[in-house]
């Protein structure tokens, strides 16, 4: 894979060695038994900033398979590449285009809860909220991002901005969505644990990533144009198998899985919640 080392100013090579914080062992097993398996450059991603590493290292878990960054970024670091806000992260973005999207997996969802309170973590544009909300659920958006919070009361929906580990409403939810979320967290294991505990008993987990595990995913990396290994703000790269295994751990079971039409190598999955 693609390795480029930018820059030699030292003091951007001190603030860059203090951007991440190493994982000991494997986020999802804890096993120490893993290896590097890439290296990618990141320093030509929108978010992409001096302070952080412009080379990602990509680790294998020798147990149990999960590949993951060989660390997760500082609070300080974080702030510095969450202070920039994409344009299609803002609530009411491309709002008629985004509701065909997410019809479409609205009414997937709805086929195993009719209705009920949907929490969307993460919720960026609000689009599945909006749409959720035609739908006939009652909708919750959490969100690490203030302003973007702010906006979605504004709207109308209720909003919180906080961290879905620290988010004390158990049992109160039917749908709770994490729309390209999993692979954000440091510590996906605790946001599949928030979700388990918010949800009532045969709530629905409506899940999306990249699958990492598939043959497009195989054919982008043989022709070295696999964009997400340079992918700045994700910290894992889940393939179905490892998280239907990670579902199951977690006290989820998958129901429905299918290619998701909004990003590259996309997967959607559907799983309810078991004791
Ligand atoms: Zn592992």
């Amino acid at each position: 894979m693609l390795s480029r080392r930018a820059g030699a100013d030292p003091e951007a090579d001190d603030a860059a060695m203090q951007a991440r914080i190493a994982y000991d062992t494997c986020p999802l097993c804890r096993s120490d038994n893993f290896t590097k398996i890439v290296d990618a450059d990141c320093s030509q991603h929108p978010l992409y900033q001096p302070v952080i590493p412009p080379v990602m290292h990509w680790m294998a878990c020798g147990d149990c398979g999960h590949v993951f960054t060989d660390g997760y970024f500082t609070d300080e670091a974080a702030a510095v590449i969450f202070s920039r806000v994409m344009e299609y992260q803002a609530v009411g973005w491309e709002m008629e285009k985004q509701r065909a999207i997410f019809s479409r997996i609205v009414e997937r969802v709805s086929r195993h809860v009719a209705d009920g309170v949907w929490l969307d973590i993460g919720f960026g544009n609000g689009s599945l909220l909006f749409t959720a909300a035609e739908y006939g659920f009652t909708p919750v958006g959490a969100d690490l991002r203030q302003d973007n919070t702010q906006a979605l009361i504004h709207a109308g929906i209720e909003g919180h901005c906080i961290d879905i580990t620290k988010f004390d409403q158990q049992g109160r939810f039917s749908v709770i969505s994490m729309a390209d979320v999993l692979e954000h967290m440091p510590f996906p294991r605790e946001g599949l644990a928030a979700a388990h505990r918010l949800l009532n008993d045969d709530g629905i987990l409506f899940l999306s990533m990249p699958n990492a595990d598939c043959p497009l995913w195989r054919n982008l990396n043989a022709r070295n144009a696999n964009p997400y290994w340079g992918e700045l703000e994700h910290f894992h790269n889940f393939g179905r198998p490892r998280l239907y295994r990670f579902l199951e751990e977690s006290g989820f079971r998958p129901v429905h899985y299918t290619i998701s039409e909004r990003y590259r190598v996309g997967m959607e999955i559907i799983a309810r919640r078991v004791a």
